[in-house]
C-alpha cells in the first residue's frame, strides 16, 4: 500500500506514521528526517537544506524530488511506503505522479491529518525530537523517561530549531500557501481521507488505521492482520 500523509507542520503526521508503518510493515519516508540527518552528518545537501528550513521555507523542489525518487526505488519500498512531508506543493505532486507512472504504481490513500492552528502552536512549543531516530516527545504530554535521552534509541532529545515560535508561524504560512491546495487535488481523485487528530497519539493512530482499512479493497480488509 502506498500512502501520503498530508497535514500542517505539527499536526501529527509523524506520530500517525510510525504505528502505521509497523502495522503495515512498510517504511515511512520523511523528507524532513532525511534533511535533518543530512544536517547532523554535515553533508552538502544538509548545508543547503538548513538555510531554507531555518527560515520555515521549502527546500528547492529539484533537490527534494530527486531524494524521494531515489528512496522510493529502494527494495524496502517494493511492498509500499508512507510519505511524510512529501509532496508539499503542486509541482512535487505532479512530479510524484510522473515517477510513479513510470513504475506503473499509484498512491492508494492520502491521509489528511487535521489539527487547528491553535493546537498546533501549543504542541510545537512543547515538542522535543530525538536527533538519532526522529521520535517525538512532548514536555506536556509525553516526556522522555530520562531527561534529554530517547526512550527508543538512547539518542539525544532536544527542541527542534525550526520549532521556535517565529519559524512555526512562517511554516504554517508556507503550509497554507503551498501545501493546502493538495487537499483538493487529492480529494478530486477520490483518494483523500481526513482524520481529526485532536486526540491522544493512540486514538490518532486508531483513526488512521481505520482510514487505511476503509481504503483497502474488500478482499484484503476482511481478514488477516488488519
Ligand atoms: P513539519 O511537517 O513539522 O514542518 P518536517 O520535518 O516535515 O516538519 O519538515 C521540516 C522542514 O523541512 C520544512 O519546513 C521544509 O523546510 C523542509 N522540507 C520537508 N519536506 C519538504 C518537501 N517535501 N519539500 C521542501 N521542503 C521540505
Ligand atoms: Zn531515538
Amino acid at each position: 500500500m502506498r500512502i501520503i500523509l498530508l497535514g500542517a507542520p505539527g499536526a501529527g503526521k509523524g506520530s500517525v506514521g510510525r504505528p502505521l508503518s509497523s502495522q503495515l510493515e512498510i517504511p515511512v519516508i520523511s523528507t524532513g528526517d532525511i534533511f535533518r540527518s543530512n544536517i547532523s552528518g554535515r553533508t552538502k545537501l544538509g548545508l543547503t537544506a538548513k538555510g531554507y528550513m531555518d527560515r520555515g521555507e521549502l527546500v528547492p523542489d529539484g533537490l527534494t524530488v530527486s531524494i524521494v525518487e531515489d528512496r522510493i526505488a529502494q527494495s524496502d519500498c517494493a511492498k509500499g511506503f508512507i510519505l511524510d512531508g512529501f509532496p508539499r506543493n503542486t509541482f512535487q505532486a505532479s512530479e510524484l505522479d510522473r515517477i510513479l507512472e513510470k513504475a506503473n504504481l499509484k498512491i492508494d490513500l492520502v491521509l489528511n491529518v487535521h489539527l487547528s492552528d491553535e493546537r498546533i502552536i501549543q504542541r510545537l512549543s512543547s515538542r522535543m525530537v530525538c536527533s538519532s531516530c526522529g521520535e517525538s516527545y512532548n514536555r506536556m504530554s509525553k516526556d522522555t523517561s530520562m531527561p534529554g535521552i530517547c526512550d527508543l534509541c538512547g539518542g539525544r532529545v532536544s527542541v527542534r530549531e525550526d520549532d521556535a515560535p517565529e519559524t512555526v508561524r512562517k511554516r504554517l504560512e508556507t503550509y497554507y500557501l503551498q501545501t493546502m491546495p493538495l487537499i483538493d487535488f487529492y480529494r478530486e481523485r477520490g483518494i483523500l481521507s481526513t482524520i481529526d487528530n485532536d486526540c491522544t497519539i493512540e486514538e490518532g493512530s486508531k483513526r488512521a488505521l481505520e482510514a487505511v482499512r476503509n481504503a483497502l479493497p474488500d478482499h484484503m480488509s476482511g481478514h488477516g492482520r488488519l
